[in-house]
């Protein structure tokens, strides 16, 4: 059985830690390095609902996509939330880990398995980094010709079901061949969408920048943050399962860390 060390190298190798962005924090939170791995449980978000599932299931590896403290903190005493998730995982022998930015950067990357969820084809990346085939967003082609609203609800159908579903930009007769995607909060990326997509797939966009976006060339579609992410967490587990055969077995979260519950159209005029 592979040591966490030997698992972090593994994921290292996957998703280089040096391609992360120089804000994000990445790699090991908090585990002994030397201890062994049994059960590893892939999740999207180091919630403490997440480390009870991994108590639960006896898993004594935490795998998570988004950071569990993004910025420096002074203590981690059991009375905060972070601090909790530290105390609950080191008290039940649990190493938890965290690939972020350097796993929207690779190939397969977060992108890249939201492009497949959505059928694209023939995807490349929409900002492509300095090694071969990595960078930011993916652009890809649909297999079919679809309108907007076609598309909408096949995004929405294909996507991890959320109280609030999406939202789109756009006109619901508009032609869409050429399909733009990133995973997670993708504004960034809005202006090399508009000159390659007929449709951008992303979440998190702010008001004014969907304002000022040419939606008649390129139409939004605003997904929640967890479903544009979400179906990277079976392809890293099947990935890291596929590298360390039964040596130990992977297992994907079934907690839902998605923050909205409910989702209201107004009824009045
Ligand atoms: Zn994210």
């Amino acid at each position: 059985m592979p040591s966490v060390f030997e698992v972090c190298v593994l994921l290292d190798r996957h998703f280089p830690p040096e391609t992360a962005e120089d804000w994000d924090s990445v790699g090991l939170i908090c585990g002994d390095p030397s201890a062994t791995v049994k059960r590893i449980l892939f999740a999207l978000d180091p919630t403490i609902e997440v480390i009870h599932e991994a108590i639960d299931v006896q898993a004594d590896l935490v795998i998570t996509h988004h950071p569990l403290f993004l910025t420096g903190v002074h203590g981690v005493a059991r009375n905060t939330l972070g601090g909790r998730v530290v105390h609950e995982a080191i008290s039940h022998g649990i190493a938890l880990f965290n690939v972020h930015t350097n796993a929207d950067h690779a190939n397969p990357g977060v992108s890249d398995a939201l492009a497949a969820a959505l059928g694209l084809v023939e995807c490349a990346p929409m900002q492509p980094a300095d090694t071969p085939f990595t960078g930011a967003g993916r652009i890809g082609r649909l297999p079919k010709t679809q309108t907007l609203a076609q598309f909408a609800q096949h995004v929405a159908d294909s996507l991890l079901k959320t109280a609030g579903g999406i939202r789109v930009a756009g006109d619901p007769n508009k032609k869409i061949d050429m399909v733009a995607v990133c995973g997670g909060s993708g504004d960034f990326l809005l202006p090399i969408a508009a000159s390659l997509a007929d449709v951008y797939v992303t979440s998190d966009l702010k008001h004014h920048r969907a304002l000022d976006h040419p939606r008649d060339q390129c139409a939004l579609i605003d997904a929640p943050h967890v479903a544009t992410e979400w179906p990277w967490v079976p392809v890293a587990a099947a990935l890291v399962q596929s590298e360390l055969g039964t040596a130990v077995s992977t297992l994907v979260s079934t907690v839902r860390t998605d923050p909205w519950t409910g989702h209201h159209v107004s009824t009045s005029e």
